[in-house]
């Protein structure tokens, strides 16, 4: 028996042998054990791609809906499939469910911190050094890049120290004073003083001081693609930028574009860059409790994961890592349509026939809607015909009188679960929740992005990634 055994073992150890050799052999070339074929030790370039606001349910509706109704996978799943995944916890120091600010700090700088503050340490008071400005240090390239306002909370966390996120208009000054190679996204007011139909208090014109800095200020996606390399401010919208459903009526560029830009005049510096790149407005179509609204920028954020992909795997020294900063509003796919007496899941094709935002149907709906103009706009919409009592639920708005706390957009969350048995989509509250996120990475320090982690972690496992 024993021989048998040893027989057995010889043989399984040659047929590992000769299986390995090409492996080893491709290890030999690239000095690599990463599956693009990186050195695992040292990442010249880094991307970080936030999705603000996809829990685990955000990304199950998204990938539903690109494989049943778009009929291809997910880039996301690329990543995963090619790289390594791991479960991610993001409790700050003062709360068990973060809000973007404190999310992005703890990426950001490593450590936890209270909510509200940007680029602050552990006492919210003191400026923590970021991975941006350890990029930066080294003479890397930096970039931030948003579909939300750019002095949002989670680009104002990499490259700004505020007590409170609020403070966007010194947000803006430290931004452009740090010298950011590429700033891309909304809330262009913060830039520009009131005399100029902005909202800076302290008279300062942002935008001149930009250029004076060796910006290209740009305002459309063709003014995008026309800027030359070098140091680019994008201000694409006085407010937040459009939610992917309504942009096609506006001159914005998608996030795909902009990161094609940012990694196109990131990448010609030799020692390489960071850049981070964020889906914004997933936060804001979950905290609407907008089902169509929160998949079509999920499936944005993802095309501009899929470009980050292709620059991965052309640029082997790339460490790619994509990742949420919190779930936002608790999204659930639920089961049962009003007549259906077994599970039949999210209705994809209803999703794929919403012509456009909560946001907008909001503002149409205006102060006091009458449920017949309920009826006539959420028809409008969402394409669906509610009946007259569920348009009377919705203008009673009782859900958020039940809960006002949790629920603060008028009308919006009383309409959403009226089309809970429309779309199979329900919603936990209209704020945060403390769902564990997933993050996934592929190339060199990506090993450490498996098992169960906290998003402090991510800070080193970018740091480690440098080498030293
Ligand atoms: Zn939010």
């Amino acid at each position: 028996m024993k021989e048998h055994w040893m027989t057995r073992r010889v043989v399984l150890l040659l047929v590992t042998g000769i299986l390995a050799l090409p492996l080893l052999s491709g290890c030999a070339t690239t000095g690599s054990g990463d599956l693009f074929g990186a050195s695992p030790g040292k990442a010249k370039n880094i991307i970080l791609l936030i999705a603000d606001g996809m829990g685990p349910s955000q990304f199950g509706a998204a990938w539903l809906y690109s494989n049943q109704a778009l009929k291809k996978d997910l880039k996301m799943v690329e990543v995963m499939q090619a790289g390594r995944t791991a479960y991610l916890a993001n409790d700050t120091a003062d709360s068990t469910v973060t809000e973007s600010a404190a999310a992005a700090t703890q990426i950001a700088c490593g450590v936890k911190v209270p909510a509200r503050a940007a680029g602050m340490g552990s006492d919210g008071k003191t400026p923590c050094k970021t991975i941006l400005e350890i990029t930066k240090e080294r003479g890397m390239a930096t970039g931030l890049v948003t579909t939300s306002g750019i002095t949002d909370a989670t680009p104002a966390s990499f490259a700004a120290h505020v007590p409170h996120r609020s403070d966007e208009e010194t947000v803006a000054a430290q931004e452009i004073a740090a010298g950011v190679e590429i700033l891309m996204g909304g809330r262009k007011n913060f830039f520009l003083p009131e005399a100029a139909k902005g909202s800076r208090k302290d008279g300062r014109n942002l935008l001149q001081e930009a250029q004076k800095a060796g910006y290209t200020v740009v305002g459309t996606a063709e003014e995008m693609q026309k800027a030359p390399a070098g140091k680019i401010l994008g201000l694409f919208n006085m407010g937040n930028m459009a939610y992917e459903i309504d942009r096609a009526s506006t001159k914005e560029p998608s996030l795909a574009e902009m990161t094609t830009k940012t990694l196109d005049v990131l990448s010609r510096n030799p020692k390489g860059f960071f850049a981070m790149i964020e889906g914004g407005r997933i936060d804001h179509a979950s905290h609407r409790n907008d089902a169509a609204g929160t998949i079509r920028d999920m499936l944005a954020f993802d095309e501009a994961v899929g470009v980050a992909l292709a620059f991965a795997k052309a640029h082997p020294d790339t460490l790619l890592i994509v990742t949420a900063d919190h779930d936002t509003a608790g999204m659930a796919l639920i089961g049962h349509s009003k007549d259906s007496k077994e599970y039949i899941g999210i209705d994809l094709g209803a999703i794929q026939k919403a012509t456009g935002s909560f946001e907008l149907l909001q503002a149409e709906l205006g102060k006091s809607p009458t449920p017949a103009k309920v009826r006539e706009v959420v028809k409008k919409y969402t394409a669906i015909e509610i009946t007259e009592d569920e348009a009377k639920m919705v203008v009673a708005d009782t859900i958020r009188k039940l809960d006002p706390a949790n629920y603060s957009y008028a009308y919006l969350h009383s309409l959403a679960f009226v089309l809970r048995p429309y779309l199979r989509v329900g919603w936990g509250s209209q704020t945060h929740t403390a769902s564990p996120l997933y993050a996934f990475g592929v190339g060199p320090g990506s090993e450490k992005i498996v098992g169960f982690r906290h998003n402090t972690e991510l800070f080193s496992i970018m740091k480690a990634a440098l080498g030293n």
